[in-house]
């Protein structure tokens, strides 16, 4: 039995054609016009509507624990709040403790994702310790169980965060292995440093957040960054850019030929540090890190999209409940856990005001959400594009339709929507996960547990078996 989706128009990060899409044994087995129907087939008519590769979401933090709590959305409802939002691959954040064992680490994150995840995830491995035998060869074993992307932070100091040695030293090792170092940049001391300050000035409201992280200390650590992976012979992948500094960073190093690659997200496009001013302390609702920058960043951000010196669109989902989670910081903006939701959310933001603004194309909207990702962190041409073999990951998607964002919409287990009351645009009528339907017009159809670990292979090997 195949399931047929007939007649729709296909969009690709390069592509747009009229074709019906065949899917058997969970892998896309024929493309082309007026496949032939077996009477025993499921057939999905996409008349009138676009057939999309599912997306894939490079950065979320389910069931993560973070700052003395953990994060909302577990492998289950984070999962399903994915598939609502066209989105059918995560690839999330295992995070050892400093000087915890990798891969107890990964096994950990292992048995948080089994019989609960509904689409497909992949890990990164968050190193926050390097530099003796025990963290290499641990990292090691990492690569040989399919984690092939490391992730360090420059934040987070005395708890996440490594010094430039340990991220020189990092970044030399994942030359060699063929595998991928991301970093969170920011920098981390002079952080501190403006957190203890006006800490200290009896500064306690969610503003002081964003005044202890100007952007500055982004585009610096971005620049260090940079400098420490050309000095390690290294490619580097930058998480979540959010200011003009750092883009500039992007930028030279580019064009002075060095493999530097960027991701944003949605909320830093969106919003500008007025949030921080709402009353009765809603602007905690956008505490994260890096926060949300003043105006005039997210206008560079948008050209930088367009131009493709931001070659992918993540979100950082990491959702914390307003009324319980975000509370802890009610009198000190520090305490208050660093995260918003948004794996839900991310591809019809970027429809509805990205591609139907004319910021950005429709094919540019797909690779940044889909196809780069994809291609990045080794799972491409399996996922992240519609073609014969890959996995029959795919969205059937109404263009038209309007809705409004908000709790009411999204699927998040998470007690607010970063985008209450905005308009949005376009419907995620239909999503396959290997052919298997896990979201129907506003229903779940899938299955906890039904999603896989997708093992990655170093050197970005396509096809893994
Ligand atoms: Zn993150």
């Amino acid at each position: 039995m195949a399931t047929l989706i007939r007649n729709g128009t296909l969009l690709t990060a390069t592509d747009r054609y009229e074709a019906d899409v065949s899917i058997e044994d969970g892998v896309i087995r024929n493309i082309g016009r007026d496949l032939p129907v077996a009477p025993e087939d499921e057939v999905i008519d996409a008349t009138g509507r676009w057939v999309l590769p599912g997306a894939v979401d490079v950065h979320t933090h389910l069931d993560m624990p973070f700052m003395g709590t953990v994060s909302a959305d577990d492998f289950f409802t984070g999962t399903r709040a994915a598939a609502a939002g066209g989105t059918t691959t995560v690839v999330d954040f295992a995070i050892a403790p400093r000087h915890g064992d990798y891969e107890q680490t990964l096994d950990a994150w292992h048995a948080r994702a089994e019989g609960k995840a509904v689409i497909d995830y992949g890990f990164h491995m968050g190193v926050t310790w390097f530099g003796t035998p025990e963290a290499e060869t641990g990292l090691r074993r990492c690569v040989a169980r399919g984690v092939t992307s490391f992730k360090c932070f420059m934040a987070y100091k005395g708890t996440l965060s490594i010094d430039d040695g340990e991220m020189f030293g990092l970044l030399a090792l994942s030359r060699d292995l063929g595998a991928t170092v991301s970093v969170h940049a920011e920098n981390g001391s002079i952080v501190e440093a403006l957190v203890a300050r006006h800490r200290a000035a009896g500064h306690t409201d969610p503003v002081w957040h964003a005044r202890s992280r100007p952007s500055t200390l982004e585009g610096e650590a971005t620049s260090r960054a940079i400098v420490i992976a050309r000095q390690a012979g290294a490619p580097l992948y930058i998480v979540h850019l959010t200011c003009a500094e750092a883009l500039e960073a992007v930028r030279r190093a580019r064009a002075a030929g060095q493999e530097v690659h960027a991701e944003t997200c949605p909320q830093y496009l969106m919003f500008t540090d007025e949030v921080y001013e709402r009353p009765d302390f809603e602007g905690a609702k956008w505490v994260m890190s890096p926060p949300i920058r003043p105006a005039g960043h997210p206008e560079a951000l948008w050209a930088g999209l367009a131009d493709g010196t931001l070659e992918v669109v993540a979100t950082d989902h990491c959702p914390f409940q307003f009324a319980t989670q975000k509370v802890m910081g009610k009198h000190d903006f520090s305490l208050i856990p660093n995260g918003a939701p948004g794996v839900g959310d991310r591809m019809a933001v970027l429809y509805h005001y990205g591609v139907k603004t004319g910021r950005i194309d429709v094919h540019r909207w797909i690779d940044t959400c889909s196809t780069r990702p994809a291609r990045l962190f080794g799972l491409h041409p399996q996922k992240g594009t519609l073609a014969v073999g890959s996995d029959g990951d795919v969205v059937v998607f109404d263009p038209k339709a309007t809705f409004t964002f908000g709790t009411a919409w999204s699927e998040h287990a998470v007690d607010y929507s970063l985008y209450e009351g905005m308009p949005g645009s376009g419907a995620f009528d239909v999503v396959l996960s290997r052919g298997q339907v896990v979201w129907e017009r506003g229903t779940f159809r899938g299955r906890a547990g039904a999603g896989r670990f997708l093992h990655r292979f170093p050197g970005r090997t396509p096809f893994p078996e």
